[in-house]
């Protein structure tokens, strides 16, 4: 049994501090949380000196196995295969070190991502929990076609998402719109249709896994949300009438807003096709309005990155937050979305998300308070899972 005091502990459930706070921890869970109680006498007492606590953090949207080079498909359909997923374990390594306990790989390559999830299970590799979703599935030379599966018909998306399933994917991924890292797609333009859509969201939904689609415009928003998608990713198009769609709903958008930031930020100057550079130009004013429209409109929220995308590396994941509040959120409402907001879109909140009695004791300490100043969630101390210090 360990005990921590004398500390700051965020609460992202009821959005409250706790100061001075008490922590007992026995076999990898929370056991006691609060202030004001006494610790047991056989506990292993650590004194966390004033610094803050908060739950592990939950990127909701990395690819892990690309490289965050300046072309990763280039990157990807070059490299030897081996060295690709050793350069994973390395991002993921740094993820960790960043607080990220927990991630969705929303599109890998090759099944990749299914042995990366399973070498952290068996305790080979040293990173967060993973969530992944195998191929993300796409329509004949629609966006992402070069890491996808490429699926034409409400039969044959039907089939790509059972394939998908039967690989034992957690998640499965469909692409309702363009987006900027293909070229000759327009993020604004609707893809795979509504049918096409509803098709491998019922199949995900009756194995019980959840969806998630990557969209951008408008219309494919409103087609990926009607058909029962469970997170819109990236959102850059959002009106009223989609962000109340989305409350009825309850789908959550995860906005990845640092992607199109960080290849704007580097240019071509730093080798990202001229492509991708010049659509995320055009976009990234609406992506900021959308998401600030979103969170005051009250639409779930959870963080994700995108982390692999150009110059989008894995280890700076928690720059997203640093956006968020940027775009108007609170910092104890970006801290939530990247805890409590995930873990509930990955549908994993009755045991992470949170510091609560019951749960795994996934946690970041961080000297400073990120609650005041956001800019201190970079400053991470330790990082556990399941009560085990791992960075
Ligand atoms: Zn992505």
């Amino acid at each position: 049994m360990q005990a921590y005091k004398n500390f700051k502990l965020i609460d992202v459930k009821n959005e409250k501090v706790i100061s001075d706070a008490i922590l007992i921890i026995e076999d990898g869970k929370f056991k006691r949380v609060g202030s004001n109680f006494d610790v047991p006498d056989d506990a292993e007492v650590c004194d966390l000196e004033g610094q803050t606590v908060i739950p592990g953090i939950i990127d909701a949207h990395i690819h892990s196995l690309s490289d965050a080079s300046n072309d990763p498909h280039q990157q990807r359909e070059n490299e030897n295969d081996a060295l690709t997923v050793i350069k994973a374990e390395h991002a993921l390594q740094k993820a960790l070190k960043a607080g990220i306990t927990y991630v969705r790989d929303l599109g890998g390559c090759n099944y990749y991502d299914l042995g990366l999830r399973e070498a952290e299970k068996k305790g080979f590799l040293k990173g967060p929990r993973m969530q992944v979703a195998g191929k993300l599935i796409t329509m004949t030379g629609g966006h992402g076609y070069r890491m996808g599966r490429e699926a034409d018909g409400i039969g044959d998306v039907r089939k790509a998402a059972r394939e998908q399933l039967k690989a034992g994917v957690d998640v499965v991924k469909i692409m309702a719109t363009g987006g900027v890292m293909t070229e000759g797609v327009e993020p604004g333009s609707p893809q795979l249709s509504l049918k096409e859509m509803r098709a491998a969201v019922e199949e995900a939904h009756k194995a019980g896994k959840k969806t998630a689609s990557h969209a951008q415009g408008t219309i494919g928003i409103q087609n990926a949300i009607k058909a029962g998608i469970d997170s819109i990713e990236h959102g850059i198009f959002l009106d009223k009438k989609t962000v109340e769609m989305m409350i009825e709903k309850g789908t959550f958008l995860v906005a990845t807003l640092v992607a199109p930031y960080w290849i704007v930020e580097y240019g071509v100057e730093n080798g990202i096709p001229a492509y991708a550079v010049e659509k995320a130009k055009k976009v990234i004013n609406s992506h900021h309005a959308s998401f600030k429209l979103a969170q005051q409109s009250g639409v779930k929220i959870a963080m994700g990155t995108d982390a692999g995308t150009p110059f989008n590396k894995h280890g700076k994941n928690t720059y997203e937050l640093k956006l968020m509040v940027k775009a108007g959120m609170s910092p104890m409402k970006a801290i939530k979305a990247s805890t409590l907001g995930g873990a509930e879109l990955l549908g994993i909140k009755e045991e992470y998300g949170s510091i609560e009695e019951g749960k795994y004791a996934d946690m970041v300490v961080i000297k400073g308070d990120p609650h005041e100043n956001i800019e201190d969630i970079f400053e991470v101390v330790a990082v556990y899972k399941s009560g085990e210090k791992v960075m």
